[in-house]
């Protein structure tokens, strides 16, 4: 048997990438028997048959999976963002930052549109845009790939993050994500049109999310983290995705939500310019939101 992972589901038959290549499996009957669901990430074993052909045998527990889109086992979400049309929307990122490393999810920052100048430059308009754009985000340990898919720059690296994982992409409209998955995409034809000629199905239901094969790695076609909503968390939890906040020193309290408390180390560190104070303004913003979430439930 092989380890593989589910790319996708079609009509009763299951699209597998396993030792470089796609296999076209049906499934072991007590699956079925189960109606057991499947979805795109998840890591099956294979019986290779003949050619392509193969069958499911086992699948492992889910590691994660998102809502929207459906795919389990997601190691890491490119937050996108276009250094110009549109500038990046701040409070959108670390919102984005906080959702994804919530589902235990690596958070990549991708800032696209390189080809039309760099935040640096936009700066220099005097906007408020810290004085390095986006570079700072590197300082707090993201990793940040400067890209566009216009002219290819920084594409080649950023496949080097791509390779080996299951990627999904997320950000607001506008910043290029639909043309990223065409620049990555390597026209491998796995889309359900071949199919859906001869089954006359699919047709009016919505078009399933799928892994594309994208070099080494895998990416979802469908970006995720749409909703504005931070995930349901307690307080201490939010702090833990401000990373910076831990090298803050001791707050005069032990239990300190670094918000309206006298003598907190972290305020004071982001009045001394040590904290970015878009990070720390947008943290009150996410704290108050988790507070008056947990009164709801
Ligand atoms: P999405 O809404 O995030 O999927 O964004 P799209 O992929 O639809 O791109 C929005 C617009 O930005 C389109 O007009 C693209 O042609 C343009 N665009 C995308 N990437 C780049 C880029 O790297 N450079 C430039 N100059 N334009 C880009
Ligand atoms: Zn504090």
């Amino acid at each position: 048997m092989i380890s593989g992972i589910l790319l996708k589901g079609y009509s009763g038959f299951y699209y597998v990438f396993a030792e470089g290549r796609v296999w076209e499996c049906s499934l072991r009957g007590r699956f079925r028997i189960r109606n057991q669901e499947f979805l795109p990430g998840d890591r099956v074993k294979i019986l290779p048959g003949t050619g392509n052909k193969g069958t499911i045998e086992e699948v492992e527990t889910r590691r994660n999976s998102l809502v929207r889109p459906t795919i389990a086992n997601v190691d890491q979400a490119f937050l996108v963002f276009a250094c110009v049309s549109p500038t990046p929307d701040l409070n959108l990122l670390d919102r984005l930052i906080v959702q994804v490393a919530a589902s235990q999810i690596k958070p990549i920052i991708i800032l696209n549109k390189i080809d039309l100048g760099s935040l640096e430059e936009k700066n220099t308009a005097g906007n408020t845009f810290p004085a390095d754009g986006l570079d700072f985000y590197r300082e707090l340990g993201y990793e940040l790939v400067k890209v566009s898919t216009k002219t290819g720059e920084g594409l080649a690296e950023l496949q080097e993050h791509i390779n080996g994982k299951v990627n999904v992409l997320a950000g607001p409209s506008g910043v290029g994500k639909s043309s990223l998955v065409n620049a990555l995409s390597p026209g491998l034809e796995l889309k359900t049109g071949d199919v859906s000629r001869k089954l006359k199905r699919g047709r009016h239901t919505t078009r399933h999310v799928e892994l594309m094969v994208c070099g080494e790695g895998l990416l979802a076609d469908t970006p995720g983290f749409s909703s504005l909503y931070l995930p349901h968390m307690k307080r201490e939890e939010l702090t833990d995705y401000f990373r910076e906040f831990q090298d803050a020193g001791e707050c005069r309290f032990a239990d300190c939500q670094h918000h309206k408390e006298p003598n907190c180390a972290v305020k004071a560190a982001m009045e001394a310019g040590e904290i970015q104070q878009s990070r720390y303004e947008h943290y009150c913003q996410f704290l108050e939101e988790v507070i008056a979430a947990e009164r709801r439930y």
